[in-house]
């Protein structure tokens, strides 16, 4: 399942109604729902197909072509229920996209959509019925007509040969995302996000050969690379006035090398760089399986005054255990606590809480993922320290970050006062 996000954004303007808009197939097995969301879709300029049951949403989609381009389907329907009809239609290879609709709370809607999770089903969300025009309106404005355009993390065969090749020839770049205070705005850093330059398929992202490239033996030679490119250019922006410091990427992979953390502090000697202004950030999903040498490598690292980041905290599984047994200095909290946490009746309470817990942990919380201004808005009343995202910045190349700074603090009286 690629969920895009199940929070739904506050009210927006009926201006979206120009938007191009789907065919949805409406599965609900209440006459009275059918009858008025259909009215409500057609309203939205939907053309609509209604069934009463599942079995009957499958035998239209087996006879009518083409295929809706959204399926609004009810989660507790009599004989096959929700579940079990978009396992099914998972498996008939929909290619388009599904709003849940569930009379049941948020907490059902959200474990289902945990459980659709590793389909091929683009969830554009789910909302609580009876359904309001505005939250409707809202998933709706998700929906894109489709493009045939190759999907970001689609598949795209990464060989083991194209990564070691990659290590040998450079072909890596590095994009630069800002992290910045939230109560005064200023940028406290960059973090360093590796891009592919591609002889073949062009600029490639990370979440397409990371996981690869640590099976394979490649992640050390890329490790390398970003470190000390990110760290050179951390004392450029620094002799340029820019004090800021570097976070990078770390793999588990890496700390698994023994002697990881003597080499990366000789590959800071190096660059010029201090320890104190870089920042390792380690996902929580690989500190899992601990053993000894990591565990080791992160406290030298520590003892050397690099700043350790939990990042994507709350994805994993043991992350209260890895935050008790590894130094952290900062909790990066995932951004699927944070983007439309503010209506959000569970993923805000976690985020809170996370927020509190870095603090009295007296470690530094920064929120990822911050799309809009409601959510800057939001993380700054509940009293987050710093936070990155789209709304913030986008990852960028190394040119065009003095720009963005410019930019931003233009922004600054503005934001400060609303
Ligand atoms: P991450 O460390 O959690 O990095 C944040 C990812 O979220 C980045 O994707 C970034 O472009 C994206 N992002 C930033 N702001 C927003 C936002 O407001 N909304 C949304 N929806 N997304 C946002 P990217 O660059 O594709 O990187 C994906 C992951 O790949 C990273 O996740 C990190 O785990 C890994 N990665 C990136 N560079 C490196 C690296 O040099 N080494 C290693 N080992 N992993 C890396
Ligand atoms: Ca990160
Ligand atoms: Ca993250």
């Amino acid at each position: 399942m690629r969920l895009i996000d199940a929070v739904l954004p506050d009210a927006r303007t009926d201006s979206a109604i120009v938007k191009p808009r789907p065919t949805v197939l409406l599965v609900d097995d209440d006459d009275f729902m059918l009858e008025m969301q259909a009215t409500m879709l057609r309203s939205m300029g939907c053309p609509v197909v209604t069934a009463a049951s599942a079995e009957t949403a499958l035998r239209v989609l087996h006879t009518k072509a083409p295929a809706p381009d959204v399926i609004m389907c009810d989660l507790l329907m009599p004989g096959v229920d929700g579940i079990e009809f978009l396992q099914t239609v998972n498996k008939g290879k929909f290619g388009g996209s599904v709003i849940l609709a569930s009379g049941q709370g948020a907490r059902i809607m959200h474990a289902v959509q945990t459980l659709l999770r590793g389909s091929d089903l683009l969830i554009l969300g789910a909302f609580e019925k009876p359904v309001r025009r505005q939250a409707l309106l809202a998933l709706l404005d998700r929906w894109e007509p489709r493009t045939g355009a190759p999907a970001r993390s689609g598949a795209l065969e990464i060989t083991c040969a194209e990564l070691h090749a990659a290590n040998l020839g450079a072909q890596w770049l590095l994009h630069y995302q800002p992290k910045v205070d939230l109560r005064m705005g200023e940028v406290i850093g960059m973090e360093a996000l590796v891009r592919w330059e591609h002889p073949v398929h062009g600029l490639v992202y990370p979440d397409r050969f990371i996981a690869t490239a640590e099976e394979c033996g490649a992640i050390d030679g890329l490790t390398e690379w970003v470190l000390q490119e990110a760290m050179r250019q951390q004392v450029r922006w620094q002799q340029d006035g820019l004090k800021i410091e570097m976070a990078v990427n770390i793999s588990m992979e890496n700390l698994r090398v023994p002697g990881f953390a003597h080499q990366v502090a000789a590959w800071a000697r190096q660059a010029g760089a201090s320890p104190l202004d870089i920042v390792l950030e380690v996902t929580e999903s690989r500190l899992m399986r601990p053993s000894p040498v990591p565990l080791e490598n992160l406290v030298r690292l520590r003892m050397q005054c690099f700043g350790l980041s939990i990042d994507d905290f709350g994805t994993g599984h043991s992350s209260l255990a890895q935050l008790r047994d590894v130094p952290f200095t900062e909790l990066k909290i995932d951004r699927g606590f944070v983007h439309g946490a503010r209506h959000d009746p569970i993923a805000r309470p976690i985020l809170e809480a996370s927020i509190e817990m870095a603090r009295r942990l007296t470690i530094r919380a920064v929120a990822e993922g911050i799309e809009t201004e409601d959510d800057w808005q939001m993380l700054r009343e509940i009293g987050c320290e710093v936070g990155q995202g789209w709304f913030i910045g986008r990852p960028m190349a190394a040119a065009l970050v003095p720009a963005w700074f410019a930019g931003w603090r233009s922004l600054q009286p503005a934001l400060q006062q609303s």
